[in-house]
């Protein structure tokens, strides 16, 4: 398969550059030049597949020139055998809703599911491919801790992850903090999630820098990830038995919900994407208006979502203006002047696959606590903006997505049920553990020397 990037699709790239670089050198973002789109008939015979054999079918329409498919059946079953639900993801009920759980992999949150697969990805090619690599990423909690778990250990291989200082919940940070493999560098940064994405977008835009150091990239604008998380939406629509199906799913970087709008695109039958934002509602006021234009950040219980600009919007962008990349490239320029509005026709044509809705702190906490009286569930409060979304939107009988253990964010549990959600036995000892971290300022260039320092 061939690859393409947003902003120019006149040049063509391969699965390994898509992989290995993340970002296209033109500040674009990948996308595949065409999509394999399943037939109802070619559906059907995914339908009794494991979860594993799922992911390796689906995976593999996009990897066939990087990895064979037995090669990929293996790593898929590796990356999940480190799961505690043996099918990887479990679909429960809260009242008439079904919550698809994502969280049971060694981080506890849904981005363990694709960066477990990446973390054996980077170790088969750096097996075939002899180099070191440095992985830079951004977290606002979540995704740092589960690529720590993916990289931790691996050879030729380091980790440095930038989190915002004071910003992310004390178990976010611990799980991070107390690994202690050499290759593991945590970095907090004097600032909030977004200034941290743009320190690791400028160290990555820096050519020189960036291949000085053999510089690769994990966040959710990795395509990999994408594909991986596309999977889950597979799964559900088969184990579920709909005819048609909607899904609501708590969004920051809209990476998770684009995997559902790719998962459509490739013959799925989903009906609404639910985009389902905390008071960063810059998303929200996107599909519901048109309102493409960022304010301050501002700090919530569910962290992970505190983001204004979300990086993968940019690829919707692209798709909605029918793969037209100079389009795509001039109103990128509009967002980074932070002025854009979706134009009237895109909008629409925005709306016939996406709806949105927001919660504020105190409707989440509300939530957590009503759910917890009437159905005896601990929501997490990314998911329970997700369940909150689907209520608003009267979307009863939709998935939502739950996107991570309450026992991640303790503080929130508490403020709304006074109970303590505990973590599983076996995370137990971060609690204790030294936690090791250093706080930069929040400027490009002591990063960068930071990082050049210790590899
Ligand atoms: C990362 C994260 C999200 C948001 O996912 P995106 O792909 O950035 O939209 C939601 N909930 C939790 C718990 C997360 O860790």
């Amino acid at each position: 398969m061939k690859y393409v990037s947003t902003r120019d699709n006149s040049k063509e790239y391969n699965f390994e550059q898509v992989f290995i670089k993340g970002l296209a050198d033109d500040g674009g973002l990948y996308v595949p030049k065409s999509l394999k789109k399943f037939s109802f008939q070619e559906l059907l015979e995914l339908k009794n597949l494991s979860y594993n054999e799922l992911s390796t079918e689906i995976i593999n329409q996009f990897s066939s020139d990087f990895i064979s498919k037995e090669e990929l059946s293996n790593l898929v079953k590796k990356s999940y055998s480190t799961f505690r639900e043996k099918e990887v993801v479990k679909i429960s009920n809260v009242g008439e809703i079904k919550l698809l759980e994502l969280f049971h992999g060694p981080t506890l949150a849904f981005k363990d599911v694709a960066m477990q697969f990446i973390g054996n990805l980077y170790e088969y090619y750096l097996n075939k491919n002899d180099k070191k690599i440095n992985i830079v990423v951004a977290t606002s909690g979540d995704t740092g801790a589960a690529a720590i778990d993916a990289i931790k250990g691996k050879s030729n291989l380091n980790i440095f992850v930038l989190h915002p200082n004071n910003k992310i919940s004390s178990v976010q940070r611990k799980i991070m903090t107390t690994v202690e493999e050499k290759n593991v560098f945590n970095i907090a940064i004097d600032g909030n999630f977004d200034d941290c994405q743009n320190i690791v977008k400028q160290m990555f835009s820096d050519l020189e820098f960036s291949k000085s150091i053999n510089m690769s990239g994990v966040n959710s604008i990795n395509w990999v990830r994408i594909i991986v998380q596309a999977v889950y939406y597979f799964y559900s629509y088969f184990k579920l038995d709909k005819e048609i199906i909607s899904f609501a799913v708590p969004t920051g970087n809209f990476g998770d919900v684009f995997a559902g709008y790719l998962a459509k695109q490739m013959g799925l039958p989903i009906d609404k994407l639910i985009v389902a934002t905390n008071e960063n509602d810059i998303l929200h006021r996107a599909i519901s208006k048109g309102d493409y234009v960022s304010k301050e950040v501002r700090e919530t219980i569910s962290p992970s979502m505190d983001i204004q600009l979300a990086s993968n919007f940019e690829r919707l962008i692209y798709y909605v203006n029918s793969s037209d990349s100079e389009k795509t490239a001039e109103i990128m320029k509009k967002v980074k002047q932070n002025s854009y509005q979706i134009e009237k026709n895109n909008l629409e044509i925005i709306q016939k696959d996406f709806l949105s809705e927001s919660c504020n702190e105190q409707e989440t906490l509300d939530i957590i606590k009503k759910n917890y009286e009437e159905n005896n569930i601990i929501l997490d409060p990314h998911t329970a903006i997700g369940v909150g979304a689907a209520k608003k939107l009267s979307f009863n009988d939709c998935v939502v997505l739950s996107t991570a253990h309450p026992c991640k964010f303790p503080e929130a549990i508490k403020n709304s049920i006074n109970l303590k959600a505990d973590l599983p036995d076996e995370l137990m000892f971060v609690m204790d553990e030294k936690e090791n971290y250093n706080i930069v300022d929040n400027e490009v260039e002591k990063i960068k020397q930071h990082i050049k320092e210790r590899i």
